[in-house]
């Protein structure tokens, strides 16, 4: 899929990225979680496994190959169920270490080496604090 941001729109860098687990906060997937199977920071959308979900109508087509008989293979058609994305401020990072929802918060790794000073992300519940990632 080409995405483009439309005229006036930037990238905006997203909290949460591929593989992360997200609960929805609103929309009619409230209260779902999934992981995050594509982001999409142009657009500041996600993808989630099995949330919003359209369904596709696909006509069935011939692959060009051949099966065992010989007989060209096709694929089938029919109503697909597909994740669409949705946008990234409607779903909360699921902390690993406590399982709840949360806000963001970073911190820096304190390297000897300046090279090493990488930033991380922790969960902003004041009774975990752990880090994400
Ligand atoms: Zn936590």
């Amino acid at each position: 899929m080409a995405v483009k941001n439309k005229p006036g729109e930037y990238p905006v860098s997203l909290r949460v990225k591929k593989g992360d687990e997200v609960e929805v906060i609103s929309g009619k997937d409230r209260g779902k979680r999934g992981h995050i199977i594509r982001a999409l920071p142009g657009i500041n959308m996600v993808m989630i496994e099995g949330i919003n979900l359209i369904t596709k109508h696909q006509k069935a087509q011939a692959t060009g190959r051949q099966g065992r008989t010989g007989v060209q293979e096709v694929q089938q058609g029919g109503r697909i169920k597909k994740p669409a994305p949705m946008f990234a401020a409607k779903v909360m990072l699921v902390c690993p270490q406590c399982h709840r929802p949360t806000r963001i918060g970073y911190a820096y790794h304190t390297g000897e080496n300046k090279p090493a000073r990488r930033k991380y992300r922790i969960c902003k519940h004041p009774d975990c604090g752990k880090a994400i990632d």
